[in-house]
């Protein structure tokens, strides 16, 4: 049923444009794992309602989300991070051949060393985008939280986990770690005190966290 409404809702979709599906056919080629259409699509929306002055992405890759998220809301700027160094490279590049280098500042190294130094800058974000490994995102949200300003949003993708996180069937070995990890971070975001959440089973699942004002 779901992988029924997963197609269903891809083939709703308009055609990408040139520079998208470029995008999107290199990261099928290089197994670089960029986010679904149909997330993308939903996270463009959310940008769209909340008008962000700034941004932060944990999570580059190849620089596929941050140029639709700009796409989303052109005025914005978009701070992005990526510890893989081919990757950074790529998306340098990408970033550069669509011209957004003034508006998407992009960070090479591990975001759990790059967001302590980035709350030393006193940058404030609007929204925060957490999409790198699925084992730390805790962590990255706790190093987040102090810079995202009273009533910011912070998206994290990937929160079920190809649905497993919601599943009562025995996890294959290779995922249970994994698994575990994201079900005590799903709990955890929902009882957080500063923030009302929830989690949206589009993609592979999108959890959307929003500040409160006080
Ligand atoms: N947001 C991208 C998009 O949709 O176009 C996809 C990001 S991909 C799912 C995750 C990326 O996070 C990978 O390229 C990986 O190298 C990077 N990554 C994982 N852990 C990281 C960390 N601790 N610091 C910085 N980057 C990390």
């Amino acid at each position: 049923m779901k992988q029924a409404i997963d197609e269903y809702l891809k083939q709703l979709l308009p055609a990408s444009n040139t520079w998208r599906k470029s995008m999107e056919e290199e990261a099928d080629e290089n197994h670089v794992p960029i986010m679904d259409q149909v997330s993308m699509q939903f996270v463009s929306q959310i940008i769209r309602l909340i008008e962000p002055k700034h941004i932060l992405e944990i999570g580059t890759a190849i620089g596929y989300s941050a140029l639709r998220m700009l796409e989303a809301y052109p005025t914005a700027t978009i701070t992005t991070i990526e510890r893989d160094e081919k990757r950074y490279n790529r998306a340098k590049e990408r970033i550069a051949e669509q011209g957004k280098t003034d508006r998407i500042h992009l960070i090479h190294g591990d975001a759990l060393d790059v967001l302590t130094s980035l709350q030393t800058t006193g940058h404030i974000f609007d929204v925060a985008f957490i999409d790198a490994a699925k084992g730390h995102y805790q962590t990255f949200f706790e190093k987040t939280n102090p810079m995202i300003r009273p009533g910011g949003t912070v998206i994290s993708d990937n929160v079920l986990f190809r649905g497993f996180v919601a599943s009562e069937e025995e996890v294959d070995k290779r995922y249970r770690s994994l698994v575990k990890k994201l079900r005590v971070y799903n709990e955890w975001l929902m009882n957080h005190e500063s923030y009302d959440s929830s989690v949206i089973p589009i993609g592979d699942g999108i959890a959307l966290s929003i500040k409160s004002n006080e």
